[in-house]
């Protein structure tokens, strides 16, 4: 075999690992990175926050409400009980209790718009409840297709490492290295065949004497462009 078939063959294994590669780490990345997950726990966290801190504002309102109310019933049992006789303290105490009822009304309002508020929340609350359950579900369902396409892919990482050994292992360590090099230096292409004439890597038309070079064998030929190793198939 010559030396530029080895290394072309070699070249095709490194390609395909390299692929398996960039689908190991894509996968990595979307099951390490749970952004939407921590997103939606994070709105029904403030969802329940919200909910919880108006639910105590409406106590408060409410309990607002009874105290006014029990103290309109005190002031007007006084009224009507006969105990107070004398017109400037009766209409006093009529006075009073106008004015705590005109007082109620406002907390009563109070107490209402809480009550609405309390209800609003705990929609949300129920909302960003259901849109977790939903994301679960759906990342479930795609976190299992990815565990099923990684395994797939470490398998298949499993076949080309072999398969690069058995490649690996007529070439010379000193082209190996001058094979890695490229491949380093040249976006993972070091050996480029020849079609119509031309670099299939670089595209740039060869002499027929460098092709002739290319397919004898006898020593390796480089693209006098980009430099690759030559080919002929
Ligand atoms: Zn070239």
């Amino acid at each position: 075999m010559s030396a530029a078939l080895g290394l072309y063959r070699l070249q095709s294994v490194d390609r395909q690992i390299d692929q398996v590669e960039t689908g190991l780490a894509r996968i990595r990345e979307i099951l390490d990175n749970d952004a939407e997950l921590k997103q939606a726990s994070g709105l029904l966290e403030a969802a329940r926050r919200n909910l919880h801190h108006t639910h105590q504002e409406f106590r408060v309102a409410e309990a607002e409400t009874v105290d006014q109310r029990s103290k309109i019933e005190k002031a007007e049992s006084d009224l009507y009980s006969g105990r107070v006789q004398n017109p400037k303290e009766l209409q006093d105490l009529q006075l009073e209790v106008a004015s705590l009822k005109k007082r109620l009304a406002v907390l009563e309002e109070n107490e209402l718009a809480s009550m609405i508020t309390v209800e609003a929340h705990e929609n949300a609350l129920k909302e960003a409840s259901s849109e977790l359950e939903k994301l679960q579900a759906r990342l479930g369902t795609e976190h299992q297709m990815l565990l099923t396409e990684q395994a797939r892919f470490q398998n298949e990482m499993i076949r080309l490492t072999e398969e690069r050994e058995a490649s690996v292992k007529p070439i010379e360590s000193a082209l190996l290295r001058q094979y890695e090099n490229l491949r380093r230096q040249k976006k993972g292409v070091a050996v480029a065949g020849i079609a119509e004439n031309s670099c299939d890597a670089c595209g740039v038309l060869l002499t027929q004497s460098l092709q002739q070079n290319a397919k004898s064998n006898v020593q390796l030929t480089f693209c006098p462009s980009c430099g690759r190793i030559l080919y002929m198939g």
